[in-house]
């Protein structure tokens, strides 16, 4: 290796798409362009129990989304939506909600005006718009109170409710090829095209382009890598991005990281949804603290203080280095709102708490502040590593709170110095 190249560069972000302006009252998102990947949620909640509904938006909002999608799909539902923002607004809450239409959009849209105003976006799914020559007037109906009402929308195309009849025209036309495709990639075309065509649609009923964004939701990772490749490739929508149906627990979060990973690396993606399904007594709110950890982990934004650790091995048989990790992990957590607003920047900070000398101080060093615990036969000596260099070697049985202490003195002295 002579002419060797610098390994590594700026993170590729090469997609520039149009811009959409999400808002309530002063509060206004922007989706696409040059703005940050946003996260999204949504409720699992009756939207009929307003309450119920508006304290569950609350807890989401607070974890870190953005935005927060209700379903919206019955009279009484529609009725609800005024009283669920006005609930949000006495909380001090003003997270923009969402719309989720399917079948009988265009009618509560319409018949519930108070119900269009209070949302901030609504989501129209091409696929169960209406049949037959009722799917043209329905849809162009609901494009009518979102322009009215100076709302976005997002055409939200699912594989679950895909346009039976474009797939139906699309599987015809391949039937009529030399070499028909694959049944999966005709699959992908009318995913793409119900899409960009009712993109389309509505600009030609006057919709300003920028309101529109689009997604095009299927279960499989290199399904949903294919989709969107070419949903980028074929327009300049601001997109939503996510796999859906992800299922629960591990599956549901790897599978959807992966997704997710392997699109935003490429540019691609303006606005994220995990669309985890909860483990029983599992807060709704997992499926927005792992959207911010697939921000944060790519680089692309920065939430929360990362902890590094190291798994643990042979060399270290207690389990006081796993302890302290997690005490450490909760308690910046913990500690975020307050600090937040205290100590601009504290949210990139690192802190590494590895298990013995092998790594540790070298890890320690690598973050703003570290830990490295003796192993089993190291000294009973933890040294402390602060800004590369080390500190202060800690020793005895009250470890764990000291190193929370020279966490706190740290946080206050760099970042309140940040802040003048
Ligand atoms: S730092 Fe030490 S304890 Fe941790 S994984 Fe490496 S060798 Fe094992």
């Amino acid at each position: 290796m002579t002419d060797a190249q610098p390994i590594g560069s700026s993170f590729p972000r090469p997609r520039r798409s149009r811009q959409a302006r999400v808002s309530w009252g002063s509060r206004v998102v922007t989706i696409g362009g040059d703005a940050p990947v946003r996260v999204q949620a949504m409720t699992n909640t009756d939207t009929v129990d307003a309450i119920g509904t508006a304290i569950q938006v609350k807890e989401l909002a607070i974890a870190g989304s953005e935005l927060v999608r209700i379903t919206v799909n019955t009279p009484e539902a529609a009725q609800a939506v005024p009283h669920i923002r006005d609930q949000l607004d006495r909380m001090g809450i003003d997270v923009p909600l969402i719309g989720d239409f399917h079948y009988n959009g265009h009618r509560l849209l319409t018949d519930h005006p108070a119900c269009a105003q209070a949302l901030s976006k609504y989501r129209i799914n091409p696929g169960n718009v209406g049949k037959g020559d009722k799917r043209d007037k329905q849809f162009a109906q609901m494009i009518e109170v979102a322009m009215r009402h100076d709302k976005p929308v997002r055409i939200g195309v699912n594989w679950g409710s895909l346009d039976q009849e474009l797939l139906a025209a699309l599987m015809d036309e391949n039937a009529r090829r030399a070499e028909p495709w694959d049944a999966k990639q005709v699959m992908y075309q009318a995913l793409v095209q119900s899409g960009i065509g009712s993109a389309d649609a509505a600009r030609e009923l006057g919709m300003d382009p920028n309101q529109i964004i689009i997604s095009c939701k299927v279960s499989g990772v290199q399904d949903l890598v294919s989709v969107y490749r070419a949903l980028a490739a074929r327009c300049d929508h601001a997109l939503h991005l996510g796999l859906t149906e992800a299922g629960m627990g591990t599956k549901g979060t790897v599978a959807s990281t992966a997704a997710l990973a392997l699109l935003l690396q490429e540019g691609i993606g303006d606005t994220i949804r995990v669309s985890l399904t909860p483990q029983p007594g599992e807060s709704r709110t997992q499926e927005v603290l792992i959207a911010l950890e697939v921000l944060q982990s790519l680089g692309l934004r920065t939430f929360n203080p990362s902890v590094t650790a190291c798994p643990g091995c042979g060399r270290t048989t207690s389990t006081v280095f796993q302890e302290l990790a997690q005490q450490i992990d909760v308690f910046l957590r913990a500690q975020m709102p307050l600090w937040k607003a205290r100590y601009p920047g504290v949210e990139g900070m690192k802190v590494a708490v590895m298990g013995c000398i092998v790594n540790g101080p070298g890890e320690s060093k690598h973050a703003d502040i570290g830990i490295s615990l003796p192993g089993t036969g190291e000294a009973p000596a933890a040294p402390v590593f602060i800004d590369g260099e080390k500190a202060v070697t800690l020793r005895g049985d009250t470890i764990a709170q000291d190193f929370q202490r020279i966490v706190e003195d740290y946080v206050a002295r760099r970042y309140a110095a940040s802040a003048r």
